[in-house]
């Protein structure tokens, strides 16, 4: 279909986006950062993370010699943080199994942690010019409506076809632009709602347009109800110090600081007072409860009751490793995950509270 190729590539030199702070380099490890960040990401989220991670770590062997505490730190807020922890560790691999060189080949790129098949394509594609097949989310959705594809696009059968389409695709030339074309028409026009069809390049060969079906594909992924989960998050205060506790390697919020939790929804001040003695051998006065907060998951909701509490005697029990007593403005600043930032912030408005009716 040298035509699609063709058309695309003509219109990305005119109307592409060419001034994105990753482009514009070969800089396999600079291309590989930006793809990681934009992964379930939109590029006006990651700009800024970007210039600040590129900053603190302009390369490889910067990286792979931080903690992964620092670099988790700085993907504070982006989400997805097993990104940033395979990212750290895919580094800490080139430096140790690569000599410090960013693999060309490329199932070898496909061996680094948190790249996949797609990743390494476009990685190849922009460092190495190789010519490669991508086939993220945006990718996916402009070829369903154009070659109108039905079945959600990660159903294997239908992702198998997509690949297959994908690849025959591929022009023989002009790669970069190429695959840059095709993220910024998934990005710009073929939108998830909306698409912008009368400026788009391939407008008269697309079958979702030509058959006015460009919102009911691709096909949604089937529903399924999302489970919901309710918890009891524990803020237990030491003057203007707050207790963080670092949560297990894997998992949501995988190596990131939060505040202790109680299971359920606990009304139950007197059992969490108990809990409290018993774990981490402090008394504790139950304070304001804070505002209910909910955070969507991609398969789960999670409702986060933060309950505030005066510690009263802290133990040395309370400072072992993976304890820590911050001051509020600090832990802001710490490897958090959004909703506890956000607990935060309204915890530093009790806390003003609390100084003004002297119970602080
Ligand atoms: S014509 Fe519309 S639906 Fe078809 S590829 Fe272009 S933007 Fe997407």
């Amino acid at each position: 279909m040298p035509d699609f190729s063709n058309q695309l590539i003509t219109w990305q030199k005119q109307f592409g986006r060419h001034d994105l702070p990753w482009q514009n380099t070969t800089d396999p490890y600079a291309i590989w950062v930006s793809e990681i960040m934009l992964q379930q990401t939109q590029v006006v989220a990651v700009i800024g993370y970007y210039g600040r991670f590129m900053q603190r770590f302009p390369d490889v062997a910067t990286l792979a010699d931080a903690t992964q505490e620092e670099v988790l730190q700085h993907w504070s807020g982006l989400g997805y943080y097993s990104r940033a922890r395979n990212l750290h560790k895919a580094a800490v691999t080139i430096m140790d199994a690569h000599g410090g060189q960013f693999p060309q080949d490329f199932d070898t790129i496909q061996t680094l942690s948190g790249i996949g098949r797609s990743t390494a394509a476009a990685i190849a594609s922009f460092a190495f010019n190789q010519i490669q097949t991508i086939l993220d989310g945006n990718v996916k959705r402009v070829l369903a409506r154009h070659f109108l594809i039905e079945g959600w696009p990660s159903t294997p059968s239908v992702e198998k076809r997509l690949w297959l389409l994908a690849e025959n695709l591929l022009p023989k030339q002009n790669m970069v632009t190429y695959t840059q074309g095709l993220m910024d028409l998934g990005a710009t026009l073929c939108t998830r709602s909306k698409p912008k069809c009368s400026a788009c390049p391939l407008v008269n060969s697309c079958e979702a347009y030509q058959q006015q079906r460009t919102q009911s594909l691709p096909t949604p992924k089937p529903r399924k109800r999302i489970p919901e989960k309710h918890i009891t998050m524990l803020i237990f205060l030491h003057g203007d110090k707050v207790l963080l506790e670092k949560r297990p390697p894997t998992g949501i919020w995988g190596g990131l600081w939060s505040f202790p939790e109680a299971e359920a929804d606990c009304n139950d001040v007197d059992a969490i007072e108990s809990l409290a003695k018993l774990r981490f051998g402090f008394s504790v006065q139950a304070n304001r409860r804070l505002p209910l907060l909910t955070h969507a998951f991609t398969h789960f909701k999670l409702h986060i009751q933060p309950q505030s509490f005066t510690v009263q005697l802290v133990a040395s029990k309370a400072c072992e490793s993976g304890q820590i007593w911050l001051k509020v403005e600090d832990a802001i600043a710490a490897a958090i995950p959004t909703p506890i930032r956000k607990i935060l912030q309204s915890l530093q408005n009790e806390l003003q509270l609390m100084r003004q009716d002297g119970s602080l």
